[in-house]
């Protein structure tokens, strides 16, 4: 005889909540771990994975509704904010602080953002028409969205929000909820922001321009100063390095910052256009991603830069033509990169992966692909880099990458079963250029150049071996009665500013005293007890921080004292 039991049990969506009757006899397991689950979670326990097979659609007639109150043409976004009211008399936007509840702050009992409160501020009268708090459901899919704040959102708010984040990410809710019913996760498009430089031969830069403007999107040749509805358009410039095929002009369209599947519509509309003018590819063109990294730090750059290195010749060679591969343009990351990098210093520019803008921009520029104006081989490129950067920013290590097969990196990289179908698009016309490249170097065995293959465990054996050697360095200055010196070691501060040359660093400490005074050298301004300001010597205006820091080494017993001993370093 089965006993039953009646439970409350928030309804998916519906704000009213709904009693239901369930068996509890009928055991719930999690899909994922086979866990017991009990009658209502939403997330399981035991392994964080989703189950929602209690969670049911809402309701036609019982969805919240919005309308548009206002539209603002954002200034450095390529794109416009909404501001809506929703059915519950709450307001909301699709500005990304918003849809990531970013610096959001609570207004009148909801959500709002800087557009929302600048519309309050014009518009105070609101309102509100009964405002429910969003259901476990909500919350659950918020979280795996990314979406942590979610305490000041109304029920309607956070729908919204849902199913924008989800239109930005390139998926519709149904599919979402599918993957996620069989999957227990879905692998969406990152919300990291990117921008292509696209060279190539083009018929007329001016026939460009033009349809560009047409079909409404901003369009501007470089040196021109007019005014264009936005600030950053998309700049058609020239570049030296592009050889010049007859009848042609040499073209780069360099696009300003795209984000998500709204970026992907617009870059697939603009390169319609540009082979619609007519254009050319020849060996000297390449295609540059950059991405935003305005989150990172260097210890993540490195970790990109170490799995780049483990994965560049036996994959991502494959997803080139051959005249990419290791070019002057962009070598293939090598032992030294990944060492100068260790070390705080940025390698120079012309490497498949490019990171000396980071310290100054934010973003990581990947050099490797060929020059195309081929939107099947351009947009699956930039959502597997996409892919590959996201996930070292949730924690990927290249000691993770033990498979270095097309399915063994793009299984750990996300683009697998539980992708979108976006994603899933990508992964196979990857997979179609793979083959192809494979095939190729088997017929020809000189496409592949020679190239030493890199280990980053031994990249860890010489760091440390170098800090050893700093170690020694030190103790001999320490030794020859040099009392103030600088020590190459490298430390975390030192990483900060990189730029600064370290004979300067030397120089400086040298002249320091222990009283903390510098020997006549107007050059250095003592800013503080322990820090300088050092101008720079070219043509710039930049000034340099120095800090004396306090380094604690053990001297060997033979040596006189033992002790502390100070260096300066670069802050
Ligand atoms: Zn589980
Ligand atoms: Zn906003």
């Amino acid at each position: 005889m089965p006993t039953t039991t009646t439970i409350e049990v928030l309804d998916a969506i519906s704000p009213v909540n709904i009693v239901q009757t369930f068996d509890t006899e009928t055991e719930r397991r999690c899909h994922a771990c086979r866990e017991p689950l009990g009658l209502t979670a939403i997330e399981c326990p035991e392994c964080g994975a989703i189950n929602i097979d209690r969670v049911r659609r809402r309701r036609e007639n019982n969805r919240p509704e919005r309308q548009v109150l206002r539209e603002i043409v954002s200034p450095n976004y390529n794109g416009s904010y909404r501001i809506f009211r929703n059915s519950d008399g709450s307001l909301s936007c699709n500005c990304l602080s918003f849809l990531f509840q970013r610096g959001v702050q609570n207004g009148l009992g909801f959500s709002t953002c800087k557009h929302i409160r600048d519309y309050l501020n014009d518009n105070p009268a609101i309102s509100l028409n009964g405002i429910e708090v969003p259901s476990d459901w909500q919350i659950a899919a918020l979280k795996r969205l990314g979406v942590e704040a979610y305490g000041h959102l109304t029920n309607a708010q956070a729908y919204f929000v849902f199913h924008d984040l989800l239109t930005k990410q390139g998926v519709e809710y149904k599919e979402y909820e599918r993957l996620l019913r069989t999957h227990g996760r879905v692998n969406i498009l990152p919300i990291y922001s990117f921008g292509v430089e696209l060279e190539m031969n083009i018929r007329s830069r001016e026939e460009l321009k033009r349809k560009l403007t047409e079909a409404g999107i901003d369009a501007a040749l470089t040196g021109y100063t007019g005014n264009t509805s936005v600030d950053n358009p998309w700049r058609i410039g020239t570049d030296g390095s592009i050889r010049i095929d007859n009848g042609f002009e040499g073209t780069e369209l360099v696009s300003p910052k795209l984000f998500g599947a709204d970026g992907f519509a617009t870059l697939k509309k603009v390169l319609y256009i540009v082979n619609d003018v007519g254009t050319r590819i020849n060996k000297s063109c390449g295609f540059h991603v950059h991405i935003d990294a305005w989150n990172w730090d260097t210890s993540l750059m490195l970790e990109l830069a170490k799995i780049w290195a483990k994965i560049e010749i036996p994959f991502l060679w494959y997803l080139v033509s051959p005249k990419r591969r290791n070019n002057n343009f962009c070598k293939a990351v090598d032992t030294n990169y990944l060492l100068r990098l260790a070390e705080g210093r940025y390698p120079d520019r012309y490497y498949s992966l490019n990171v000396s803008a980071f310290h100054r921009h934010r973003t990581l520029e990947f050099r490797l692909h060929n020059g195309t104006t081929d939107p099947e081989k351009i947009l699956p490129w930039i959502i597997f880099l996409l892919k590959l950067v996201d996930s070292v920013k949730k924690g990927l290590k290249y000691s993770d990458i033990t498979d270095s097969s097309f399915n063994g990196i793009t299984d750990a990289i996300g683009m697998d079963d539980s992708a979108i179908s976006v994603v899933k698009e990508a992964r196979n016309r990857l997979y179609g250029r793979y083959m192809h490249w494979k095939e190729d170097a088997e017929r020809n065995p000189n496409h592949i150049p020679q190239v030493q293959p890199i280990d980053p465990d031994s990249i860890e054996e010489e760091l440390q071996r170098r800090a050893r050697q700093a170690e020694r360095d030190s103790l001999m200055h320490r030794r020859s009665g040099l009392r103030w010196t600088y020590s190459r070691r490298t430390n975390r501060l030192a990483t900060a500013n990189s730029d600064l040359p370290s004979n300067s660093v030397q120089n400086l400490a040298s002249r320091i005293l222990t009283s903390g005074r510098v020997i006549e050298e107007s050059r250095f301004r003592q800013v503080d007890e322990t820090i300088w300001a050092v101008p720079s010597r070219s043509e710039d205006d930049r000034e340099y921080s120095v800090a004396l820091i306090q380094k604690t080494i053990l001297l060997p017993a033979d040596a006189e004292d033992s002790g502390s001993m100070d260096t300066a370093t670069t802050l």
